[in-house]
């Protein structure tokens, strides 16, 4: 069988042919050159209006890069007509398989960035071969092609999110769709004011706007205001996850200050390595951690009484009725202001002041899936991380929705990943 059978099978384009293929070498390495010409008397495309013309000349031969096989480079070799266009004048044919003036095919790209949802970028251009440069572009072709043809659909909940992308306190305002159907990451905008968050909303149409049931966030002030203002008619969710990291922020403050003054007094540093021991859920502990746990439980330290007022708090949310789990939020909240546990009795206040909101909590559930905001945080925090090379935020802001945002791609006759 030849090479051209191949190709033939794998991406056929009606009006060309390919010619002769012949070994050539790409920065030392192996690859194969595929010559392609014009089918006999075809006419060529002018890029500039789609329509077919007269040929005015041809231009020097052109590579653009296919994807690889074998570990070689694989080049289609073009000769690119010019168009005698009656409209447009003389023009650069268009040829279906590349576009403007990337040397990558259309193809290679979609490749490219379907590995660099899997592999870090870094390592697809290791492993493949292509430049850092053109993994980012074709990552970045396929987001903009995604995000033009993606579909809003009918949105049910959505999840307002912040993360931080880099040291010095530099935020991003992430909006997720959080149906129990359909999850994705619907938009990405820089910091965390209203304006930020204000620009989702003049992104997102109205219509869809109009039926948004549930949003969740954080009690974030600026958030707070905007979702008022944009989706009045949802009802507003404070969700699990973000109540539960001011859990986190109250433990870890109370274990620093401890721990600074079991030092002060002389005692033995029983709090050294605690700190996921103490913020886990105990289910997710490692064995070690278990051990570790238990140990500290037998010190009357003010941390492990956090530590339990927190795991008792999680009670709450298996609660069916509404009803019941304000019982239980009260006595909680009572139990926590006698602690003299002064950042979890910040905790207890916050608890009370955004009660309502946080009791929607049981009006939104069937509709939102738990955990999912945590899920995405997690997932955005770890894109964000292993963005390293890449701290710009268009580079950020590409990967996320590269990773999070569900977008559709084109359909292909012949499925190379
Ligand atoms: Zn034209």
């Amino acid at each position: 069988m030849q090479l051209k059978t191949i190709l033939n099978r794998v991406e056929k384009h009606k009006s060309f042919v390919y010619g002769k293929v012949r070994f050539c070498r790409k920065a030392g390495r192996p690859s194969l050159a595929v010559s392609v010409r014009p089918r006999r008397k075809s006419r060529p495309v002018c890029s500039g209006c789609g329509h077919r013309g007269p040929q005015y000349d041809r231009l020097a031969a052109r590579r653009f890069e296919f994807v690889p096989m074998w570990g070689m480079a694989v080049f289609f070799v073009y000769r690119m007509r010019r168009v005698d266009c009656c409209e447009c004048g003389v023009k650069v044919e268009q040829v279906p398989w590349g576009d403007g003036r990337c040397h990558l095919t259309k193809t290679y790209r979609w490749f490219l960035a379907a590995w660099a949802k899997r592999l870090a970028w870094q390592e697809v251009a290791t492993v493949l071969h292509p430049s850092w440069q053109s993994v980012f572009r074709s990552v970045r072709h396929a987001v903009m092609w995604g995000v033009v043809h993606r579909k809003w659909g009918s949105i049910a909940a959505i999840g307002i999110d912040e993360i931080a992308w880099r040291k010095g306190h530099k935020y991003l305002t992430l909006v997720y769709q959080i149906d129990e159907g359909c999850k994705r990451l619907l938009w990405i905008g820089r910091d965390r004011t209203e304006e930020s968050l204000g620009r989702f909303f003049r992104v997102l149409p109205q219509n869809v706007a109009g039926r948004i049931q549930f949003v969740c966030s954080d009690m974030w002030k600026p958030y707070l205001a905007v979702i008022a203002k944009h989706v009045s008619q949802a009802v507003h969710v404070l969700d699990r996850f973000h109540v539960m990291t001011h859990f986190s922020k109250a433990i870890d403050e109370i274990r620093a200050e401890e721990t600074r003054q079991l030092k002060r007094d002389g005692y033995e540093p029983v709090l050294k390595h605690s700190r996921w021991c103490l913020l886990k859920r105990p289910a997710n502990l490692t064995r070690k951690q278990t051990v570790k746990l238990a140990e500290l439980v037998k010190y009357n330290l003010r941390s492990v009484r956090a530590y339990l007022l927190k795991e008792e708090f999680q009670r709450f949310w298996g609660y069916v009725s509404a009803g019941w789990a304000v019982r239980f939020l009260d006595e909680w909240c009572n139990r926590t202001m006698r602690s003299r546990l002064e950042p979890m009795k910040k905790v207890a206040r916050m608890l009370r002041e955004h009660q309502t909101l946080i009791l929607n909590w049981f009006h939104a559930r069937g509709t939102i899936s738990a955990g999912v905001v945590e899920g995405f945080n997690n997932k955005a925090k770890l894109t964000t991380k292993k963005a390293y090379g890449f701290r710009t935020y268009a580079a950020i802001e590409i990967a996320l929705y590269h990773q999070l945002g569900n977008l559709p791609e084109p359909k292909f006759t012949h499925s190379f990943w």
